[in-house]
């Protein structure tokens, strides 16, 4: 909340509001309920403690909440009260006031109509910056929820998991099973995509009942379980596997991969460019000609939310920070034939890059 605080009057804000979305979990521990009743934490500029900030809730979520006295106070509202009357008259001679990313239009709109004197802001400008530099017990969270999905990842290497006569979308659903079964609350996707699908990014798992002598590439990832009053946190990973034997032209290209994303990896320092590691890892596909068919970004930031800041982009030249959490993720999808991606979840530390997903990179075949 003190840095939020920082951030607020470095950026010129009076008040911060937030709903649902992730960034009220983040700051409070409390995940507003996405629904047509209002509930918003309102943060006004200045010195922290009593009455710098209340949570406008409905009174019967009250219960809910863990409590945070030193925090915030908490403003139940009845079913025949007006919550927006009551931010507004919170928020009071605010001039300037940044609101959450994920806010719904229904209430943006109504509090641009309470307060028409306001200058608006989007949440993340305050937000953005301070959730990308994760703090040590956020990094401990980030690395169980990979070490989660890593065992996963094992299980798909191993051949524990069969894929041969599946479909997709039964490898999909066994995948989230796994994921749930690691210390995840929820998956946020579990992509399964055979043979000539591997050549789209974000394949939905479908239909399809995956062959023998083809890629399946796996990309999954899901939010932690929130210990009371704290955040969950995300993971991501992405392996492929081969069913038999790879022909030699995949098998090359693979290793091509391999070696542009474990440099990539090796590039994200403190002080580099973010898209300095997009770059490393595109020069190194362009030697074998396949940065042709690298379609994306090489990365996002991860957090409590599964793509946040920094993003690693042609574009973006802000520096890596130490605490900066994201994926190194390169591809190559060629259209109506094959694709393979690789990713790890990657924090850059003042001790070099830390990658936090171990399962292996090579390729494994599985026979089942
Ligand atoms: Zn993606
Ligand atoms: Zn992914
Ligand atoms: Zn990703």
């Amino acid at each position: 909340m003190e840095r939020v605080r920082q951030a607020m009057s470095a950026a010129g804000v009076d008040a911060l509001l937030l709903s649902v979305g992730p960034d009220l979990p983040w700051l409070i521990g409390y995940q507003a309920m996405p629904m047509e009743r209002l509930t918003m934490l309102v943060v006004r500029a200045g010195a922290a403690g009593d009455g710098s900030a209340d949570l406008v809730i409905p009174a019967f979520e009250v219960p809910r909440v863990v409590d945070r006295p030193d925090v915030f106070s908490i403003r139940g509202w009845g079913e025949t009260d007006d919550p927006v009357a009551l931010v507004a008259d919170l928020v009071g001679g605010a001039s300037t006031v940044a609101i959450g990313d994920h806010t719904w239009s229904r209430f943006l709109v109504s509090l641009q109509q309470a307060l028409p004197g306001a200058d608006w802001l989007a949440g993340g400008t305050v937000t953005g910056p301070l959730r990308a530099v994760k703090e040590a017990a956020e990094v401990e969270r980030l690395q169980a929820a990979a070490s989660g999905v890593d065992r996963v990842a094992t299980a798909l290497q191993t051949g524990e998991i069969p894929l041969i006569g599946r479909t997709e979308a039964e490898v999909s659903a066994e995948l989230s099973r796994r994921v749930l079964a690691e210390g995840h609350a929820k998956v946020n996707f579990a992509i399964v995509a055979s043979g000539p699908n591997a050549a789209s990014p974000h394949h939905h798992a479908g239909d399809r009942v995956i062959q023998p002598g083809e890629v399946v590439l796996c990309d999954f990832g899901g939010t932690t379980v929130e210990p009371e009053g704290q955040p969950g946190y995300c993971s991501d990973i992405t392996r492929c596997v081969h069913t038999g034997p790879p022909p030699p032209e995949f098998a090359e290209a693979y290793g091509v991969l391999q070696e542009a994303q474990a440099r990539a990896v090796d590039a994200a320092v403190v002080g580099a460019p973010a898209q300095s590691v997009d770059k490393v890892a595109r020069d190194h596909l362009a030697q074998s000609d396949l940065d042709r068919w690298f379609l994306h970004r090489l990365g996002h930031g991860i957090g409590v939310e599964e793509h946040e800041d920094p993003y690693l982009v042609d574009g973006n030249d802000a520096p890596l920070e130490a605490g900066n959490a994201f994926s190194v993720e390169p591809g190559f999808y060629v259209e109506g034939r094959w694709g393979a991606r690789v990713e790890d979840i990657v924090v850059a530390t003042d001790d070099g890059p830390l990658a936090l997903n171990r399962v292996t990179h090579d390729l494994m075949v599985v026979e089942a």
